[in-house]
């Protein structure tokens, strides 16, 4: 490590000040991905600004049809909650499954979109689930919220404060797991809605996309024969020690078809 300042503001407005009047600060939420960056000097921020002191990033929100879930919220916050494994079970499942415990107790939905790693589980669910990322300065479809590699449509001092999620008919997040890490090794997430059915892919490019044919199959009908044949073209699928672009190809398809199959259990 090296030498940075540490803050922890109290409210969003100095939080964003600190941020504007410091270029190469950056705020911290759960560190799980900054600090392990930070020691191998992939990042070298000159102040670290810590968020877990603003109330106002923290909670969890269930109306008739939304979801809301505070920036700050960790993704154990987010397995223990009933309110929304009453609404959308799936994001319970996803967060449940995400790394071990030490960094669901730590990390935050927040910093995990924020972040845009190419393997994380919560960017496929906000593409799916129709998500807002509401941020210090305003909202963000999550359509226009996944720009590339660790990559958004956030300006660098920009803060997400919470994410809104619309409620479907049924949902289901199938991961297939890099072994040692537990990230995505691709990750599918299937959202049936009365009027359209999105999908979620991640671990497979730069960072998480919807795969619009897949959709428009299973828009005509929702079964996970509709896949039979359908496979991403391989340009731009990721490649490395741990899977070839025809392996991830392949895997995702198969992720989307068990996500179906779960969907259709729920709808009975
Ligand atoms: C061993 C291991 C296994 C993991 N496995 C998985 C997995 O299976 N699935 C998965 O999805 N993830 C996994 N993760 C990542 C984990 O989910 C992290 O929690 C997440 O990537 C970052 O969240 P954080 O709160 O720790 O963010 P931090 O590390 O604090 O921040 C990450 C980035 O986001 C920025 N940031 C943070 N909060 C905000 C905000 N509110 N507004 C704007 N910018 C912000 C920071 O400046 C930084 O650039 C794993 C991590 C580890 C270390």
């Amino acid at each position: 490590m090296y030498n940075f300042n540490y803050i922890r503001p109290h409210d969003i407005e100095e939080a964003s000040s600190l941020l504007a009047n410091d270029d190469d600060a950056k705020v911290v939420s759960g560190g799980m991905s900054l600090l392990p960056s930070m020691k191998l000097r992939l990042a070298q921020p000159s102040a670290l600004i810590d968020l877990s002191a603003l109330d106002a990033l923290k909670g969890i929100e269930v109306t008739a049809n939304t979801v809301t879930i505070g920036a700050m919220t960790r993704h154990a916050d987010v397995v223990r909650s009933k309110q929304i494994a009453g609404a959308i079970p799936a994001i319970v499942k996803l967060a449940s499954n995400i790394g071990d415990r030490q960094v669901r107790n730590r990390g935050t939905i927040g910093g995990s979109v924020a972040n845009s790693d190419p393997a994380a589980c919560y960017p496929s669910s906000l593409l799916a689930l129709r998500a807002v990322v509401t941020t210090s300065k305003r909202s963000i479809p999550a359509d226009e919220f996944f720009k590339g590699l660790f990559e958004t449509a956030l300006d660098p001092t920009e803060l997400i404060t919470s994410i809104r999620f619309e409620i479907p008919l049924a949902a289901d997040y199938q991961k297939f797991k890099q072994p040692a890490s537990r990230f995505a090794l691709v990750g599918a997430f299937v959202a049936k809605y009365r009027d359209e059915v999105r999908v979620g892919i991640t671990g497979t490019k730069a960072c998480a996309f919807r795969w619009h044919e897949a959709e428009d199959a299973l828009q005509e009908r929702f079964a996970p024969d509709a896949l039979d044949g359908l496979y991403l073209p391989e340009t731009d699928v990721n490649s490395d020690i741990h899977a070839d672009a025809e392996y991830r190809v392949h895997l995702a398809n198969v992720m989307v078809r068990r996500a179906v199959e779960q969907c259709l259990s729920c709808l009975g």
